[in-house]
């Protein structure tokens, strides 16, 4: 990471704070593990696989908390950018619009301006990964049987926060030079969801263009 990205992010700009494994921990080393070999120079494709003799939902799991770190990060340097009035709806360009729907509040698909979304969406998330019942922190518990599905929806409405911020805020990225920071981060998402097939094809469509323009 630049001197200029090291200022940018650790200027208390998260969104909201991260979750951290716990250290110490059989899934911290594999957190450890999947960090050091992607700093090992190692390309994007490997990096990705699943280590010999581990178990999958642990690999998706360091992940998907991981992903969820790096990318609240990443809306954080761009949220205060991103207002009602900048982003009335939550959308990646003129094409795509995205509604909003939970099991509360938003009971049948809702267009809301992207913050309101954002949050709704970040909050989301961090309820899943802060269950116990479905990210349990000791490997003595089991995942539970829907583990993947609940992955899989979390990381399609992650790449949803990459298409908002890639089509409507990347000149704030470009801004802070961060866009070799963002790039990598979304090269690794991406090869991350081809590998364990976690995002439909039709939800990547937003950014096939710039994807396949990538050096993955
Ligand atoms: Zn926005």
């Amino acid at each position: 990471m630049s001197v200029t990205l090291k200022q940018v992010f650790n200027k208390d700009k998260t969104f909201r704070p991260k979750r951290k494994l716990e250290l110490g921990t059989q899934r911290f080393e594999l957190h450890k593990w999947a960090q050091a070999s992607l700093n090992s120079g190692v390309d994007l494709k490997s990096a990705v696989r699943l280590p010999c003799g581990e178990d999958v939902s642990d690999w998706v799991a360091v992940h998907v908390v991981d992903f969820f770190n790096r990318i609240n990060l990443i809306y954080g340097t761009v949220c205060e950018f991103c207002t009602e009035k900048s982003c009335p709806v939550m959308s990646g360009g003129p094409r795509y619009e995205y509604r909003w729907q939970d099991e509360h509040k938003y009971k049948k698909p809702t267009a809301l301006p992207a913050p309101q979304y954002m949050n709704l969406l970040m909050d989301w998330i961090e309820m899943q990964i802060n269950n116990e019942e479905i990210f349990p922190t000791s490997t003595e518990i089991p995942f539970p049987k829907n583990f993947i599905q609940i992955c899989k929806k979390i990381m399609c409405r992650l790449f949803r926060v990459f298409v908002h911020v890639y089509i409507h805020h990347f000149d704030r990225i470009l801004q802070m030079a961060a866009e070799a920071h963002v790039n990598t981060c979304y090269k690794h998402f991406y090869n991350f969801s081809i590998e364990f097939n976690l995002i439909d094809h039709k939800e990547l469509e937003p950014l096939k263009d710039m994807t396949s323009r990538m050096d993955l």
